[in-house]
């Protein structure tokens, strides 16, 4: 058996202005960072299967296949529903996952890579309007200054409470108002997860010896312990160790716990046509069961995960009506086929830890 690498993504906080699509990032929060500037998904496809409300941007991972010409860029994304109570054990249902690629010759960005310069002019007039609030396709904009787009009533609502109520006549009179494509406003932060940049590394081979395994499964059993009472730091030493020992019986778990102690602080692991490290073993998801991609009608192979430490650092609270998963597993078209539209659903796995 040959060992193959996994490499795991780590957060790290950026300037907003260095997670722009031109720099294709690898990225949690905020508004996502398009590769494909032009036939974006509409809004309909990005509101959820469950409540209907506009999906939120998660995450975005950028993965090219190098022996691709025409996935030279390729990226990833996660989208999820906002609310709490559409999150639910083991269903998929409050997601949408895209996959995006384009040659390196392409409509949007040049060809040799842009300098990392705040300033460098990137022109968005011809591509289609981001709402303001969420950074999605937007159909329509606010009916009095018209220089203000949004993708749905609500963002609008949500825009007009937050402060465009202020600054609207304003905007309207200013003939040289641009609206902020990427960038996040402060109406928007009340509803986008905070931002990050996504580091993607190598994972050690080992355990590191400075590592207390014991002390970061501890860490992870209060975490979960944490979410499940919708409080934070009532948790006495006999609770957790009553905790602890209900969950050696779950081999899987045990492993994935080890293995996570190289680096606690974790929040991706990317390893392509490799396997998901699963939370659980008492969970009725199966791989079985992936099925093929819609478009070329080829295989799906695992790509990565998404891990459960990534809710510490976006800011969804801890009450047991917020967001939640154990592992999300991404699988995607093997072939990473170009066919279809620019913007291909893939297929995730959510696993929790059964409560
Ligand atoms: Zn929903
Ligand atoms: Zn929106
Ligand atoms: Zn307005
Ligand atoms: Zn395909």
């Amino acid at each position: 058996m040959t060992l193959q690498k996994v490499d795991v993504g780590f957060l790290e906080e950026k300037p907003s202005w260095q997670l722009h699509p031109r720099f294709f990032p690898s990225k949690v929060g905020g508004k996502p960072a398009w590769l494909n500037l032009q036939d974006l998904p509409s809004p309909s496809q990005l509101s959820c299967k469950k409540c209907n409300d506009p999906l939120i941007f998660l995450c975005q991972v950028y993965a090219p296949y190098e022996d691709d010409v025409e996935a030279f860029h390729r990226t990833i994304f996660i989208f999820i529903c906002r609310n709490g109570s559409c999150s639910q054990t083991n269903s998929t249902q409050n997601f949408l996952i895209l996959r995006c690629q384009l040659p390196r010759k392409n409509n949007y960005y040049s060809y040799e890579p842009y300098n990392e310069k705040e300033t460098e002019e990137f022109n968005m007039e011809k591509w289609p309007k981001l709402c303001n609030i969420c950074g999605c396709r937007s159909p329509s904009h606010c009916s009095k200054c018209k220089k203000v787009y949004y993708c749905s009533r609500k963002h609008q609502v949500i825009d007009w409470q937050n402060g465009h109520k202020e600054i609207c006549s304003e905007i309207q009179k200013s003939i040289t108002y641009k609206s902020s494509d990427f960038t996040v406003n402060n109406s928007a932060k009340s509803i986008l997860f905070k931002e990050w940049e996504l580091v993607v590394d190598e994972e050690d081979e080992e355990e590191s010896s400075t590592v207390d395994t014991n002390k970061e499964m501890e860490k992870l059993c209060k975490m979960i312990q944490d979410k499940r009472d919708g409080t934070l730091n009532n948790v006495s030493e006999e609770e957790l160790e009553q905790y602890a020992k209900t969950m050696p019986e779950d081999k899987v778990f045990n492993k994935f716990n080890k293995r996570i102690a190289r680096h606690p602080d974790q929040v991706l692991r990317y390893d392509r046509s490799g396997n998901p490290l699963w939370i659980t073993g008492n969970s009725g998801n199966s791989v079985l069961d992936i099925p093929k991609c819609q478009y070329c009608d080829g295989e799906r192979h695992f790509e990565f995960q998404v891990m459960p430490q990534l809710l510490n650092y976006i800011n969804v609270g801890i009450d047991s009506n917020s967001i939640d998963w154990g592992i999300l597993a991404i699988f995607t078209c093997k072939s990473s086929c170009s066919v279809g539209p620019a913007y291909k659903e893939e297929y995730i796995i959510k696993q929790d830890l059964s409560t």
